[in-house]
């Protein structure tokens, strides 16, 4: 604890040439900021390359980073469940926080147990991503001190971009896809803004819950089983970054010739695996589902 004094200290009097340091919770989140700061500002990611973010934490030294950050920026919506505490208290300590999801429109959790509680996986709808670029530069102009403020702009305005066009892409490869290779099984329930925004229905989650924290019953997995068989879904979308022995179990007791297909659904790998970046990773996401949907 001395030392975080001997921190604060340091900090409240910033050098000129010493960079100001961003918090972001998750790696996805984290590559978006980098790309809207540069090098401008430290920009410190939280959670691991391959992690679920409903369940990753943070060590006492990273605690100690958020409560000395110029900005902290979070997912929210009630995904980082581990994280939670620690951003309360930065916030107590007069660290300003940017709940990203609240700021593009959420949409409900489509499933029964969960109705009404937002869903927190907006990135994999890329109109929302584009709004949380415009959220991110908005309060990284406000909070946090850059040497060339015109550059977050130009930056933001760049990618932006491409985010954009990335969502025209993945609107031409989800339009190819006849309407009745259109319903998609999921983990959990991951994909319901992607489905929303280009049109495919999520018939059925392997976690009955918009989080990985929760176990389905028996019940919900001869019930998901069953769902499987009538209507016929070529494949069951499972998430690099959790076990697939549920949906294994699933398609076995579906009893169907059902393809398993790992996608990067919250969090982005190494580079060179695939979700190096989230432009990567959706564009990889797009392709193995759509050929597996029109397998
Ligand atoms: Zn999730």
């Amino acid at each position: 604890m001395a030392a975080a004094g001997v921190l604060t200290s340091c900090a409240a009097v910033p050098a000129g040439s010493e960079k100001a340091t961003i918090m972001v919770t998750t790696n996805i989140l984290g590559d978006i900021t980098r790309n809207i700061v540069g090098d401008a500002a430290d920009v410190v990611v939280l959670m691991e390359a391959n992690a679920d973010p409903h369940s990753f934490g943070v060590s006492a030294h990273q605690a100690g980073q958020m409560e000395q950050a110029q900005l902290i920026v979070f997912n929210g919506l009630g995904l980082e469940e581990g994280v939670l505490a620690h951003i309360d208290s930065a916030k107590e300590q007069g660290v300003p926080a940017l709940e990203v999801g609240v700021a593009v429109n959420p949409l409900a959790i489509q499933d029964a147990g969960s109705a009404g509680t937002p869903d927190p996986h907006f990135w994999t709808d890329p109109q929302r991503v584009v709004m949380a670029v415009d959220a991110i530069e908005d309060a990284v102009a406000q909070h946090v001190s850059l040497p060339d403020p015109g550059l977050l702009h130009s930056n933001a305005a760049i990618y932006g971009a491409q985010v954009a066009a990335l969502d025209q892409w993945m609107a031409t490869e989800f339009a190819a896809l006849a309407p009745d290779r259109r319903k998609i099984i999921t983990n959990h329930h991951v994909f319901g803004y992607l489905a929303h925004r280009f049109g495919l229905e999520v018939i059925g989650a392997v976690m009955p819950s918009g989080t990985t924290l929760a176990a389905p019953s028996a019940a919900d997995l001869f019930d998901l089983a069953t769902t499987v068989r009538d209507a016929g879904v070529p494949a069951i979308f499972a998430d690099t970054s959790q076990p697939d022995k549920l949906v294994r179990v699933l398609a076995e007791e579906a009893n169907v010739k059902v393809l398993i297909v790992p996608l990067f659904s919250e969090s982005l790998s190494v580079p060179g695996e695939g979700a190096g970046s989230y432009l990567e990773m959706m564009r990889t996401n797009t392709s193995r589902m759509t050929a597996a949907l029109s397998s």
